[in-house]
């Protein structure tokens, strides 16, 4: 057994890092940032695949009874690029994310969890590409003839066939 202790962390993460709820009664009255993971982006989407949790730092502070956050948020997709199709991982970031919240002294737990996971779906591309010089798929795809060509290439099939017979 080591000796290490664990760090006891006043803010809990229940469930298995699936919530983020934190005791506003407990917060610096200063402030204070916090840290960390947790895996509330359930996004069941075939084209968008979260990975990991959310990972978190944000700035924390009660003041009367609104209690204010801020930060940053990141998490890891598994994307499909909408031009070419290939699949490519990407992590979406959420510099300015910020919430407040009322609070009382009969209910001073806040959950931050709802807040994080709409945040992260909304910073979302509509369109992910994997690339910004991504050329798409025309390029590597032999482009449909045009149908003036088809046309023309018929109407030689025909003359050969013709030519054949003679
Ligand atoms: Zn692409």
């Amino acid at each position: 057994m080591g000796s290490i202790a664990a760090p006891i962390f006043w803010y809990n993460i229940s469930h298995m890092e699936t919530k983020l709820t934190i005791d506003t009664s407990r917060v610096d009255p200063e402030g204070e940032t916090i840290e960390g993971e947790v895996d509330c982006v359930d996004l069941d989407e075939p084209f968008v695949k979260p990975f990991g949790g959310v990972r978190y730092v944000l700035q924390i502070q009660v003041f009367g009874s609104e209690f204010l956050v801020r930060g940053r948020l990141e998490q890891d997709f598994d994307l499909v690029c909408s031009r070419c199709g290939k699949d490519f991982d990407d992590t979406i970031k959420v510099e300015d994310f910020t919430a407040s919240f009322e609070i009382s002294e009969d209910s001073p737990e806040v959950d931050l969890t709802e807040e994080l996971r709409e945040s992260i779906i909304l910073a979302l591309p509509t369109y992910p590409v994997c690339d910004e010089t991504c050329p798409g798929v025309e390029q590597t795809v032999e482009m449909p003839s045009d149908d003036r060509w088809n046309v023309l290439d018929s109407l030689n099939k025909q003359g050969e066939r013709e030519n054949g017979k003679s």
